[in-house]
């Protein structure tokens, strides 16, 4: 097979030997480590194509990949797998300031998205937190959130195409830039978050916004963990609607600080990173009015950025909370339990029981707006018994979200980490009808087997 496709790409564009592999044998989920067979690196979707027929010919699994970024396991390889890494696709093919849309090949960076959108005086929203290195296609295949997610929404409301090869090789076009179109049914929604199992996102077709003329940052500071979640569901309830709204607890914020030195208060028990966004006039009403929601609500300080630079630096230090958290374990593990605004609270207080209760050490943090948080492990994979501790609290945390009527991911998909949880969320219905859609569209079960559920 490795010849074949050695033919089909150059001998630059396919990796076999052990030492080349090693890099593509995990991505950034903790823990999860498989070798592939061979690395491919096409540049077109027609060198897809032939790499899933070569591939299918000879029963080889073919594992998507952009840059590896995931949290949930989804590009580690399975055995035996073709990694098939679209990185080379990284051309933006198009911006349509007038249809307000840019088109983009699967393997371009986020951040690059994001750029060529505001070099045209337009707004690409989707901004995960690992936007400067993730690519666009691992985007549409997570259907990936972001820090503005509370007022502008995910990925996949700003997807209106897609070019997608099956796994057969057949290159299909799904979309287009009508803001409206019900031709059929929405078959671009089935691979969006389909975790590269359906089908290899090629190019994607993106909505754009225009430019907010304003931006303003808040910082505020609280003595106690309930007083930041009464807060959110204080601004909530007056109809205004953050573009951010996150959360960092005493020892995310302490990490941060020592990594990022922007001036975080080390005293507090929470901090809230709020931004408000649009026309100046509306931008500085809402500024004022959380201003006085959060002090209401019990926050100790609240902090306006002064320019843009500052707000540039707090949002930065709040990316950076998983790089800063990894520094003080050898093991990370990052979760994503979600659950409706009005259950935050008590999803906190259970995380830092739970922690107790199993002595672990879990620091939390996310998108408080979103209900989306991330309960961090900083732990040690050599240390058997404490990644058993780790599974057992890590199972109550999902129970507990499923309980409080959340979910087990609210964006870092379910891949290999949560496979375990996904018939408890969904039942056994949707369950099934999940493998029916799986096994109608890659009936040899190619394309990432054994993600988001076993056929
Ligand atoms: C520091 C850090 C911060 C993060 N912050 C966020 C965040 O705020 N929000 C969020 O949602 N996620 C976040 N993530 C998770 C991750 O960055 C996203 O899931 C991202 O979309 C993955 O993109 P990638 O290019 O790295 O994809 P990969 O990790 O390479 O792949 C992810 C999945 O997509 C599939 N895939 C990749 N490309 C394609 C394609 N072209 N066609 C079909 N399938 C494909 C893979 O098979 C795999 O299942 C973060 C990760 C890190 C390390």
């Amino acid at each position: 097979m490795n010849d074949e496709l050695i033919q089909l790409l150059g001998r630059a564009n396919v990796l076999i030997e052990r030492e080349d592999l090693i890099p593509y044998s995990f991505d950034a989920t903790a823990v999860l480590k498989q070798i592939p067979q061979v690395v491919v690196f096409p540049r077109t979707a027609a060198e897809v194509s032939g790499v899933l027929k070569i591939a299918g010919r000879h029963g080889a699994p073919v594992v998507a990949r952009g840059s590896g970024t995931g949290l949930s396991g989804g590009s580690v390889p399975t055995p035996g797998s073709v990694v098939l890494c679209l990185v080379k696709m990284d051309r933006i093919v198009e911006l349509d300031a007038r249809n307000f849309t840019v088109r983009a090949q699967a393997g371009v960076l986020t951040q690059a998205v994001y750029d060529a959108a505001d070099a045209a005086g337009l707004f690409y929203p989707p901004d995960p937190g690992s936007m400067k290195v993730s690519t666009v296609g691992g985007n549409v295949a997570e259907n990936s959130g972001g820090l503005r997610g509370l007022k502008y929404g995910v990925t996949r409301d700003y997807v209106m195409g897609l070019e997608v090869v099956l796994a057969d090789g057949e290159i299909c076009t799904l979309g287009n830039k009508c803001v409206k179109d019900v031709a059929g049914y929405s078959l671009k929604d089935l691979f969006i978050g389909s975790e590269g199992t359906l089908g290899i996102v090629t190019e994607v077709l993106l909505k754009l916004l225009p430019k907010p003329a304003a931006r303003q940052t808040l910082l505020a500071t609280y003595g106690r963990m309930d007083a930041a979640a009464e807060t959110v569901s204080a601004i909530i309830a007056a109809r205004i609607v953050p573009c951010t709204l996150e959360f960092l607890d005493r020892k995310t914020i302490h990490c941060v600080e020592d990594f990022t030195h922007v001036g975080l208060p080390r005293d507090a028990e929470a901090l809230l990173l709020i931004e408000v966004d649009g026309h100046p006039a509306a931008v500085a009403d809402e500024a004022a009015h959380i201003q006085k929601l959060c002090t209401q609500n019990g926050a100790t300080s609240v902090r306006l950025a002064a320019d843009a630079a500052e707000a540039t630096r707090l949002a930065s230090a709040r990316r950076s909370a998983f790089s800063a958290l990894a520094r003080v374990k050898p093991t990370t593990i990052l979760e994503d339990a979600t659950v409706p605004r009005t259950e935050l609270a008590a999803m906190i207080r259970f995380i830092q029981e739970t922690a107790a209760r199993h002595r672990l050490d879990i620091a939390t943090f996310g998108h408080f707006g979103d209900g989306n948080l991330h309960p961090t492990f900083l732990t040690n994979e050599r240390d058997a018994d404490e990644m058993h501790r780790v599974e057992l609290a890590m199972g109550e945390i999902f129970t507990k979200a499923l309980a409080l009527g959340g979910t087990i991911t609210g964006e870092h998909g379910v891949g290999l980490a949560k496979k375990a949880f996904l018939r408890d969320q969904v039942g056994d219905a949707s369950y099934a009808l999940l493998r029916r859609v799986k096994r109608t569209l890659d009936p040899g079960n190619l394309l990432n087997p054994g993600k988001i559920f076993d056929l």
